[in-house]
């Protein structure tokens, strides 16, 4: 049963790719909440699972993809075993995504202006607002993306917008739909500094004046530090600790965990000798029996090399995958 506060629940996500008929696990055993007004973290190296994770959710894997899991709650819906018909009519209105590259979610010979019109139309309570608000009238939603001439940006085309001002108005659109949980998967990745720090303050704006609940898949550990509430670290497909953002990254209990810290750290220390996670997280990990963590951890046991650790409470909300912690 979906918590009185989530606003999404996933129980035992599963997804599996084909290639050329062999089956290539990306995602095992994956289960988490997403409460309302809330901003989760999903983190972790590349190929730990975490962008394939949101993108199971929204459906949007490829051909060669496989996604099963036991539930996956969407406020009073039931998605897992959905019909694809009426799950589309949620995703792009109360479920939404913004994606690494805006590119790809515009349509490059239809200006700006055609978008956003588009986007406020799809509003499924549009047609009973009569007055205009910065969610139904285009030139007010730019205004509210901080960007100084929204009449100039809604004549012009996406290939005219630099990727910081296009990424804001697809923040705008997503907006517009005033979805009910919107999965951000690394936006603000191609961005400077200065821009993506634009960026993130605006998303933490609006998800508080909001309410919005939040997805928000990074490998950035001062981006999670500071726009999250919770965090859900993953690791080769399966998540390894979870807890509130100040648990996890101040007292991290997963010796993965530990490790992606002491490399954010030392990175950002400017040290002389960079501390570098020996290994990668490579499909080995994932076929291996035992704890997929084990080839690379420096606190491996020899049941490690044999149980699967389960994910255990270490205090009332946080938790991890670790047989260091099973009594
Ligand atoms: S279960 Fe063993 S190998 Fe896995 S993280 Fe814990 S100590 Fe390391």
């Amino acid at each position: 049963m979906i918590g009185e506060d989530a606003v999404l629940q996933v129980a035992e996500l599963r997804t599996t790719f084909f290639d050329r008929g062999k089956p290539r696990e990306a995602v095992r055993g994956v289960s988490f909440s997403v409460r309302r007004g809330e901003i989760l973290g999903l983190i972790g190296e590349s190929g730990s699972g975490k962008t394939v994770t949101g993108l199971s959710i929204l459906r949007l894997l490829p051909e060669h993809a496989k996604m099963e899991a036991e539930s996956i709650r969407f406020e009073q819906h039931e998605l897992a075993g959905m019909p694809d018909s009426q799950f589309a009519a949620l995703r792009g209105t109360e479920l939404a995504m913004i994606f690494q590259d805006p590119v790809g979610s515009f349509n490059p010979v239809k200006t700006i202006g055609w978008h956003l019109r588009h986007a406020m139309a799809r509003r499924q309570d549009s047609n009973a607002i009569s007055a205009k608000t910065w969610q139904t009238d285009p030139l007010l939603l730019l205004d509210e993306m901080r960007i100084h001439t929204p009449e100039r940006i809604l004549d012009a085309y996406p290939h005219q917008l630099s990727g910081g001002m296009l990424q804001r108005v697809l923040i705008g659109m997503v907006l517009a739909l005033r979805p009910r949980l919107i999965v951000a998967d690394e936006p603000t990745t191609n961005l400077d500094n200065l821009v993506e720090r634009q960026i993130l303050d605006l998303i933490r704006h609006h998800q508080r004046r909001l309410g919005l609940s939040v997805l928000f898949i990074t490998h950035d550990l001062t981006i999670a530090r500071d726009l999250c509430d919770r965090i859900a670290v993953m690791y080769a497909g399966e998540i390894v600790e979870m807890g509130p953002a100040s648990a996890v990254l101040d007292d991290p209990q997963h010796p993965y965990a530990a490790s992606l810290l002491r490399t954010a750290r030392s990175l950002e220390q400017h040290e002389a000798t960079l501390f570098e996670l020996p290994g990668e997280p490579g499909q080995d990990a994932r076929q291996r029996s035992g704890c997929r963590f084990a080839a690379r951890c420096p606190s491996v046991m020899s049941p490690c090399q044999i149980d699967d650790p389960p994910l255990v409470r270490v205090s009332p909300q946080h938790h991890t995958r670790c047989l260091l912690h099973v009594q």
